[in-house]
């Protein structure tokens, strides 16, 4: 018995016992750094990586994804500006139009210079991915996208200003997105 017990040890020794004769005191790995031990520096294995590429690393704490980050609140407050000032020239033209043909027109047109802005929307969207600090503003982004009315194909009276009440609505969101990107760039 023992002699199985001294095997044993052995065994362990061999495990424990390295090349330069001490055994390694290992400090575990983390997101940026191998598995090291303290003494020799030796390392085994890799550096763990952060949890994700964008927004809070689980492990660590630590933000990832600055720059992702950052070009996304800019895309959404550029846009929304962009949209801000159409909406605001908008406004100015209607003061000066007298017929529903002529609102109907103007509101046409607004509608085809905000369709691409919409689309700029989306790219946001998109580069937000599965960011949790990201959700809510995301989904601000998507419900703007979803709920923006579609052109009437008709300019009678009741059609165009129902269109106009879902724009109005959607000028709010939009407004208040903005607001929400100021707010979010203060994160860092
Ligand atoms: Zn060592
Ligand atoms: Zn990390």
């Amino acid at each position: 018995m023992k002699k199985k017990v001294q095997i044993l040890n052995l065994l362990l020794l061999s495990i424990f016992i390295t090349g330069c004769g001490h055994t390694h005191t290992w400090e575990d790995a983390t997101c940026t750094t191998p598995k090291i031990c303290i003494e020799c520096s030796e390392i085994e294995g890799e550096a763990l990586g952060h949890t994700t590429e964008l927004g809070k690393c689980e492990r660590c704490q630590e933000f990832q994804g600055k720059d992702i980050f950052e070009e996304i609140i800019s895309k959404v407050s550029k846009t929304t500006e962009k949209i801000g000032n159409i909406y605001k020239r908008q406004n100015e033209a209607l003061t000066k139009v007298t017929t529903i043909e002529a609102v109907y027109k103007n509101m046409q047109t607004t509608d085809e210079n905000i369709r691409p802005l919409l689309d700029d929307y989306q790219v946001a969207i998109d580069m937000c991915g599965d960011c949790a600090e990201l959700k809510d503003f995301k989904d601000a982004i998507q419900d703007i996208v979803d709920s923006y009315p579609n052109f009437p194909n008709t300019n009678d009276y009741d059609t165009v200003m129902d269109y106009a009440e879902g724009i109005s609505s959607t000028a709010l969101k939009i407004e208040s997105l903005g607001v929400e990107a100021e707010e979010l760039s203060k994160l860092y």
